[in-house]
């Protein structure tokens, strides 16, 4: 999946790797090691820190206070959505659980290389955020700098011990700044994305394959995934509904002559509906045995435009993943966008990875940023109880939340695998 310059790229970082590993054995201290991941502390991260917030954004950290109720919120609602909507599912469409990590390598949705290059861009972007944000509050940085393991996999910035006796609004303002950071890279990326893919509109009208059933006659006669579709005997399909209107009026044993983009014309001898629905009402009807959608449809719901609501812009940049492949398909049936397919994907992932690590740091799970500004609010809130039984209290309550955020995030996963246990 990788690509050969990426491979050159890889070994590269490598070696650095090993020159770094040598330095922090041979007594460098501003290297230390946790296992085999190096930590590699810079003063100069730390003085681009102070520069930044030098800088001055005075109502940015407001902004991120917001945005963090607002996106945890959200994130919670998501969350629930997919928990009640786990009911619905059988065993054989719950999730693997690999697919609830967002970390390329581990979810087989990810592509290794561009997930890669989202996620650091991701985790560097999000430990500036929380250094310039102490920074500009007065709060020294003790040590920022990157994470290494094969390769830079990210950043961290350790506040220094004044920090705990910060005031609430100050630590509320240090938290939500990385996931905010996260979301304005997001919502940069994506406005670059849809302004170069801005004359991108299918120069194909047709309908693409997007499955062929096992032993069916698509199968037999070889119909891939990806396939266009442009016309069927001597009638020409511009769409989804073009295609269902003539299937319906085929009989099962009739021959149709598939005429495809590519110039193939492909005769395919249909069989009988029944025989694969078991429905009654279908006996005799004609059955090819693909699902397809049609390519103006395929490139409204994938490709992303300056004209779309925020809404819409969310819904196809977090489901993204999951239509990486079909997206493939419709390659063939659109111009390429400004800059090449390549650099429009790295954007999109650069995108969603931001996305992922701001929605996931601004749950309420503690020790995530989240559930870590939650818990310096309750305190503040609870101010009037004594010390010592309103540590117990924000500890429990924390605790009780990061729970159930964890198993609404599992819900998927579980419930309809437990519901096929108890049903046996
Ligand atoms: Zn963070």
């Amino acid at each position: 999946m990788l690509e050969a310059p990426s491979i050159t790229v890889l070994i590269a970082c490598f070696l650095v790797y090993l020159y770094v590993v040598w330095k922090g054995l041979k007594g460098d201290n501003r290297i230390s090691f946790y296992g085999p991941v190096a930590l590699i502390r810079c003063r100069s991260c730390v003085e681009i820190i102070q520069k930044i917030a030098r800088l001055g954004l005075p109502h940015a950290a407001w902004l991120a206070v917001g945005t963090w109720i607002f996106s945890m919120l959200f994130g919670m609602v998501l969350l629930l959505q997919s928990a009640l909507g786990s009911f619905a599912l059988s065993p054989e469409q719950a999730p693997e659980p690999t697919t609830l990590i967002g970390l390329p390598g581990i979810n087989p949705l990810i592509p290794l290389s561009y997930g890669l290059m989202g996620l650091v861009t991701a985790i560097f972007a999000h430990e500036l955020a929380h250094g310039v944000t102490l920074a500009a509050n007065g709060l020294a940085v003790k040590s920022a700098g990157i994470v290494y393991f094969g390769m830079p996999l990210g950043a961290f910035v350790e506040p220094s011990d004044e920090f705990q006796n910060a005031k609430t609004l100050v630590k509320t303002k240090v938290f939500s700044a990385g996931s905010f950071a996260n979301f304005l890279i997001a919502f940069l990326t994506l406005l670059i994305l849809s302004s170069l893919s801005i004359n991108v509109s299918p120069t194909v009208r047709g309908i693409v394959v997007t499955y062929v059933a096992p032993e069916t006659p698509a199968a037999q006669a070889s119909i891939k995934p990806g396939d266009i579709i442009v016309g069927i005997n001597n009638h020409s399909i511009r769409n989804g509904s073009d295609f269902h209107a003539f299937m319906k009026e085929k009989k099962a044993g009739e021959n149709i002559v598939l005429h495809f983009h590519d110039g193939r014309r492909v005769t395919v001898t249909l069989a009988d509906r029944y025989y694969f629905t078991k429905n009654d009402s279908e006996r005799g009807m004609g059955f090819i045995g693909v699902k397809i959608v049609g390519v103006d449809e395929l490139s409204r719901n994938l490709m992303f435009s300056i004209s779309d609501k925020p809404i819409d812009f969310l819904r196809k940049i977090i489901s993204f993943p999951l239509y990486m492949e079909t997206m493939k398909y419709l390659e063939a049936a659109l111009p390429q966008p400004f800059g090449d397919w390549e650099l429009f994907y790295t954007l999109a992932w650069i995108a969603w990875m931001n996305l992922a690590l701001g929605l996931t740091n601004s749950l309420p799970i503690v020790p995530f940023d989240g559930g870590s500004a939650l818990k310096v609010v309750l305190e503040a809130t609870l101010n009037r109880i004594p010390e010592s039984r309103r540590s117990s209290i924000v500890n429990v309550f924390t605790l009780a939340v990061s729970l159930a955020t964890i198993a609404l995030i599992l819900a998927p996963i579980l419930v309809p695998r437990l519901k096929f246990l108890f049903h046996n």
